[in-house]
């Protein structure tokens, strides 16, 4: 039923304009009487862009339908009006399209920023080694699993009992001979109660999931200790 509506008015659509354009041909080749004189270029202006402010029973609308020179005016100011229209709406879509293109550009660029700054921020870890029976050289202690992310770590390690205060390289290493340095940081113990502990921070950013070794060296007496350590 609808489509029957839609298809029926498009066809007085279309007998409209052909009448229109019929009348239009005979105003232009001068067939018409023309009554009154021709209106100024103002009010053919608002003729021409379908003012509201025109009455259609104003006696210049009449004359305009049926004056070739009026006709002829009113054909070219409708051109200009749609051309002007079109570089309207034409420069209209343009400042939406450069609008959403810096809308999306800063909302990247703070994007990227807030990840930049969460990955810039050291993820805070604690290894406890406190109870851990300590081996030196390249015999790992027994100890429960240490694990650290593959992240920029700020690791704060609880000496084994009875380490010494000082200064410590920490260090990440595929073996337990130290080869393979993935990370190192140099950091003082400092004391808390009976426990020497160390901040550092560790760039674990590169390393691939596996197993490694965590490392500790006191600098003085250059005694090393692996810890066996896993990276997630
Ligand atoms: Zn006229």
């Amino acid at each position: 039923m609808r489509l029957n509506l839609r298809r029926s008015s498009r066809a007085e659509n279309r007998f409209e304009k052909w009448i229109a354009q019929r009348h239009q041909e005979r105003v232009l080749a001068g067939d018409t009487t023309v009554v009154g004189p021709c209106p100024d270029e103002a009010f053919l202006e608002d003729l021409a862009r379908r003012s509201r402010r025109i009455a259609l029973s104003d006696p210049r609308v009449d004359h305009a339908a049926t004056c070739s020179i009026c006709m002829n005016r009113l054909l070219a100011l409708r051109c200009e009006h749609r051309s002007r229209q079109q570089k309207l709406v034409f420069a209209t879509a343009i400042a939406v399209c450069v609008i959403i293109a810096a809308i999306v550009t800063i909302t990247r660029y703070e994007i990227g920023n807030h990840s930049l700054a969460s990955n810039m921020a050291p993820i805070a870890e604690t290894v406890n080694l406190w109870d851990t029976g300590a081996f030196r050289g390249q015999q790992p202690g027994p100890l429960q699993s240490v694990s650290l992310p593959a992240a920029l770590v700020r690791v704060r390690i609880i000496l084994p009992r009875f380490s010494s205060p000082g200064r410590y390289v920490v260090a990440v290493t595929h073996d337990p001979s130290g080869n393979g340095v993935v990370a190192e940081a140099t950091a003082n113990a400092t004391s808390s109660g009976q426990q020497e502990i160390i901040v550092a921070d560790l760039d674990l950013r590169s390393a691939r999931a596996g197993r490694y070794y965590l490392a500790t060296t006191h600098e003085q007496d250059q005694a090393a200790y692996y810890y066996p350590l896993q990276i997630k």
